[in-house]
């Protein structure tokens, strides 16, 4: 089996639509590690892409705050709040019950899981080797994938040492990651729309099962097209500047 795996669209059509074109024909299933929304202009077609085609989803910390957890809104900067708040005006009642119903991580899979965050904390960012070193215990799977860091890449455990694992430099368009029996796997496929690694490319994985292996991979898209539907919407400026960097 192939899985797609998705993580942090945050509502950008463009960046998925270029994801999905790239990806046509080498997956049987597509999962998702959260934050089908915020910041981005597409909330809408995004989410209703995932209810038609995705076989799974943990939410995201975004996902939870653009349906009225207004607690989550407490933890966010203004530019993200503001987006939250466009983002719960906009979604459809159909598409707000959807992201209100997606289930928090750590979610098991056969032989993997899926988590947004972090596997003990959705919300807690998983950035240096010093922050997934204690999170190992509580990987109940070989394999994990995650998101929330728009980071991609991740962190490998074998006995008691952790290691970060590389992503596609930039003038590469895959890295592929065999991954050994012995160790363990925290996985970050990247973010598809709003990497922050530097590389404004959209980030994704092809996980194939059979194979033991994983092909990080990132893809050009229309930046400019995501932007100009960012400030068309009224949605801050920042968040189109952005893109444009990777950061
Ligand atoms: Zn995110």
């Amino acid at each position: 089996m192939r899985f797609l795996i998705l993580s942090d669209i945050h509502a950008n059509e463009p960046a998925l639509q270029a994801v999905l074109a790239d990806a046509a024909g080498r997956y049987d299933r597509v999962l998702c590690c959260g934050d089908l929304v915020g910041y981005g202009a597409d909330p809408n077609p995004v989410v209703e892409w995932a209810r038609t085609s995705v076989q799974a989803v943990v939410r995201g910390n975004h996902d939870k705050a653009c349906t009225g957890n207004t607690d989550e809104l407490e933890w966010f900067n203004p530019t993200a709040r503001s987006a939250a708040l466009w983002t719960m005006d906009s979604l459809t009642d159909e598409n707000r019950e959807y992201l209100f119903c997606l289930p928090k991580g750590p979610l098991s899979l056969p032989g993997f899981q899926l988590l947004h965050g972090s596997p003990v904390d959705e919300d807690e960012y998983v950035v240096s080797t010093w922050d997934a070193a204690p999170l190992a215990g509580y990987i109940d799977a070989p394999l994990a994938f995650f998101g929330h860091t728009h980071l991609q890449g991740g962190f490998a455990f074998h006995r008691n040492a952790v290691r970060r694992l590389a992503r596609p430099s930039s003038h590469e368009a895959e890295l592929v990651l065999a991954l050994e029996t012995e160790a363990q796997y925290l996985l970050n496929p990247g973010s598809v729309g709003q990497p922050r690694d530097g590389d404004p490319r959209a980030g994704y994985c092809i996980f194939d099962q059979d194979a033991h292996a994983v092909a990080l991979r990132r893809i050009p898209y229309d930046v400019e097209e995501a932007q100009r539907r960012i400030i068309a919407v009224g949605l801050p400026e920042g968040l189109a500047q952005r893109l444009g960097t990777g950061r």
